[in-house]
C-alpha cells in the first residue's frame, strides 16, 4: 500500500542542476549549468585541514563555530567592509551559505510573512520561504540598468513585508549592484521593521572597475540585515560546504537557535584549518583576476556567435541572450 504523502513543495522536482548535470553527463558535453569551480584548492589549506585531523580535532565543533575562526572572520570582514561584528555574538559557522540561508529564513519569516525576492534569483530562496509558511513576492531585477530596482522593491512592500533577500555579485546574472541603490534601499527602509538577508557569497569576485558595496557598510540596512559567505566560492572547495553569517545580535540569537537544531554544529577540521589560512592571508584580489582572465577568454569566444551579452561584472556567471536563436522560454 502507497502512503498517501503530502508534499511540502509540491511544486518542486529535482533541480535544474542535477537535471542539466545529468544531461551533460550522458551526451558528453561540456557543463556549464552548475556553478562550480573545477580547480584544485590550495595545497596548503590541504595540508591544514589534514593536520587539525591529526591533531584530533575531529569531534563536535562548538555550536556557533571554533571561536579562533571566528575572530578571524571578522577580522577579515572588518578589513574589507570597515565594520566590525562581535565574534563572541554576531557571527556563525554554517553547512554552506545554503543552510545560513535556510536558517535565516525559518528563524525571521513567520507563516503568512511576505518575502520579496529580486528575479531571476538564486534557486534556494523560494522553497525556504515557502517552508517557513512565508510568501513568495517576485520583483525582476533591472536587467537593463544593470542594478537592483529599489522603486519596484517600494511598490512591492506591503505591511506583511517581514524581508527581503539581496544577492550582489548577483547569480546568474553577473549584476554587481550599484552603491547608491544601496543607498537607495537604506533610506527605503529606514522607517519600517523589514529585515534584509544580503547574500555575499561571490564578494571577492568582481571584475574591471566594479566594486562589492556588502550590505554591512550601510548602517541602516546592518542593523537589519543578516550577511551571509561561503568559503566555497573564494577557495574553491564548494565541496567542503562551509559558510558564515553575520548579524547583529537580537537576529544572531535567533538564527542560533534555529543553527542549533538544524545542524547544531559544523565540520571541526576544516574550521580550524581555515582559521590557520585566515590568519596567513591577507589578499583576495588575486580571486578576480584570475576569474577575470577567463571571463573574457570565454565572452572573445562567443563575441562571434548569435548570442548576446554584455560581460558580466562579477560571479563565476556568464548570461547569454539566445533571443536571436530561439523565443523558447527559460
Ligand atoms: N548563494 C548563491 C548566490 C550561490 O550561487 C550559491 C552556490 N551556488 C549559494 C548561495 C550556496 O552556497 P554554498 O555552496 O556555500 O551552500
Amino acid at each position: 500500500m502507497a502512503i498517501p504523502l503530502q508534499s511540502r513543495l509540491p511544486e518542486v522536482g529535482t533541480t535544474i542542476f542535477t537535471v542539466m548535470s545529468a544531461l551533460a553527463n550522458a551526451h558528453e558535453a561540456v557543463n556549464l549549468s552548475q556553478g562550480f569551480p573545477d580547480f584544485d584548492c590550495s595545497s596548503r589549506l590541504k595540508e591544514l585541514v589534514t593536520h587539525h585531523m591529526k591533531a584530533g580535532h575531529n569531534q563536535y565543533a562548538p555550536m556557533p563555530g571554533v571561536p579562533a575562526l571566528r575572530e578571524q572572520l571578522v577580522r577579515k570582514f572588518e578589513q574589507q567592509h570597515g565594520h566590525a561584528y562581535d565574534s563572541e555574538k554576531e557571527v556563525t559557522v554554517t553547512a554552506g551559505a545554503t543552510q545560513a540561508i535556510f536558517t535565516a529564513i525559518l528563524a525571521l519569516v513567520h507563516p503568512g510573512d511576505e518575502v520579496i525576492i529580486i528575479e531571476p534569483a538564486y534557486d534556494c530562496y523560494a522553497p525556504a520561504i515557502h517552508m517557513a509558511g512565508g510568501k513568495v513576492i517576485r520583483v525582476p531585477l533591472d536587467i537593463r540598468g544593470r542594478d537592483m530596482d529599489t522603486s519596484l522593491i517600494a511598490a512591492a512592500l506591503t505591511e506583511q513585508t517581514r524581508l527581503i533577500i539581496i544577492n550582489s555579485p548577483h547569480n546568474p546574472t553577473g549584476v554587481c549592484f550599484s552603491e547608491s541603490s544601496m543607498q537607495s534601499l537604506e533610506r527605503l527602509l529606514a522607517d519600517t521593521d523589514v529585515m534584509v538577508l544580503s547574500d555575499e557569497v561571490y564578494e571577492h569576485i568582481v571584475f574591471d572597475d566594479k566594486v562589492h558595496y556588502g550590505l554591512a557598510k550601510y548602517p541602516g540596512l546592518r542593523e537589519r540585515g543578516v550577511v551571509v559567505s561561503s568559503f566555497g566560492k573564494t577557495y574553491h572547495n564548494t565541496g567542503w560546504k562551509l559558510g558564515y553569517c553575520f548579524a547583529p545580535e537580537d537576529l544572531m540569537t535567533e538564527f542560533r537557535k534555529v543553527h542549533q537544531f538544524n545542524v547544531f554544529s559544523v565540520n571541526r577540521p576544516m574550521q580550524h584549518a581555515f582559521s590557520d589560512l585566515l590568519a596567513e592571508e591577507r589578499s583576495y584580489d588575486d580571486l578576480s583576476a584570475f576569474y577575470q582572465e577567463k571571463r573574457d577568454f570565454f565572452c572573445r569566444a562567443v563575441a562571434g556567435s548569435r548570442f548576446d551579452f554584455t560581460a558580466s561584472e562579477g560571479t563565476y556567471f556568464q548570461l547569454l541572450d539566445y533571443g536571436s536563436i530561439a523565443q523558447e522560454p527559460d
